[in-house]
């Protein structure tokens, strides 16, 4: 296996260069093309792994899987799909989706950034502190990995550029979605875009939803499988923005990408996959990411469908 992900590694170096770092976040700008990590945890107790896998990243949108996951756990089912839709957008993750002048639960999924601005608010918290470092709390559990913090520099660096985020929030005020201080739901949502994982990270994390809720090699509950069910089906949909019907055709498990270069992959009862390369397409999804992903799904037979 770590043969076939070195492999992958050599064979997708060519696409690494036909992607651009993220730029609109200037502290991504640095990101360097020629990164290419692989890291997969396997349901045989193993973990494998290739290239730059130990290279920290910020996790931005890859955060979105975890924080419905914690409003699922905080307010179950019945309260989450009633308040953020579950249909694919077919836009860009940061569009601002109101149309004749209506914004209601089910123009948001939990993938873009409309959505995972407004998830934000309903996670539980005294403030938007409390909240945030209950959802840090939970990437570290799902991770198994204590040490997960904050970027400052890129959290302080979105925090200042953020504007189309700004307008998305104010929009969702405006249509009486966000109750409280604008700014500072955008504070608890920049600080989430801005944890800093790698590859290994991200793999035990996907281990997790693929192995609907347990851990890996221990096998011990960290929530119910009916959220992963959720969760995973969300990332079908919605999880490469709109994109996700090309990854579908091309690799076919739940994943989710974020501009950070991150991609975890989900590939249920068989494995976590946790890939990073900060060659974005226009779309905002690694190139060589998901070639990578391509190669390992066509070689495991990992496709879902
Ligand atoms: N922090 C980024 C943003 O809000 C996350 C977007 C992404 O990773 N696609 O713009």
């Amino acid at each position: 296996m770590e043969a076939l992900l070195e492999d992958i590694v050599r064979d997708c170096a060519k696409y690494k260069a036909l992607g651009k770092p993220a730029d609109y976040i200037p502290e991504l700008a640095k990101g360097d093309v020629n990164d290419l990590g692989i890291f997969v945890v396997s349901s045989d107790g193993q973990s494998y792994k290739a290239g730059d896998w130990r290279k920290p990243f910020t996790i931005q949108s890859i955060v979105k899987p975890i924080l419905l996951l914690q409003c699922l756990m905080d307010n179950g089912i019945d309260f989450v799909r009633s308040h953020i839709g579950v249909e694919a957008t077919g836009k860009p993750f940061d569009a601002i989706n109101v149309t004749e002048g209506v914004l209601s639960a089910q123009h948001l999924n939990p993938m873009v950034n409309m959505g995972a601005i407004f998830m934000s608010t309903l996670i539980k918290g005294a403030d938007h502190e409390e909240k945030f470092s209950r959802l840090l709390s939970l990437t570290r559990l799902l991770a198994g990995n204590p040490d997960i913090g904050v970027d400052e520099k890129v959290y302080l660096s979105e925090k200042r550029t953020g504007n189309r985020n700004r307008a998305l929030a104010f929009m969702l005020k405006t249509y009486g979605m966000i109750e409280g201080e604008v700014e500072d739901v955008l504070d608890c949502y920049f600080k989430a875009c801005s944890i800093r994982v790698d590859c290994k990270d991200l793999a035990n994390i996907a281990y997790v939803f693929a192995n609907r809720g347990r851990k890996p090699i221990t096998d011990e509950r960290l929530f119910p499988a009916e959220y992963a069910h959720y969760v995973n089906a969300v990332l079908v949909t919605c999880g490469m923005y709109d994109g996700s019907g090309d990854f579908a055709v091309r690799v076919g498990v739940p994943a989710k990408s974020g501009v950070g270069g991150g991609i975890m992959a989900v590939a249920p009862t068989r494995m976590g996959v946790g890939i990073f390369s900060p060659g974005l397409d226009e779309k905002g999804n690694s190139v060589a990411g998901i070639k990578a992903l391509e190669e390992l799904s066509q070689r495991m037979y990992l496709s879902i469908f």
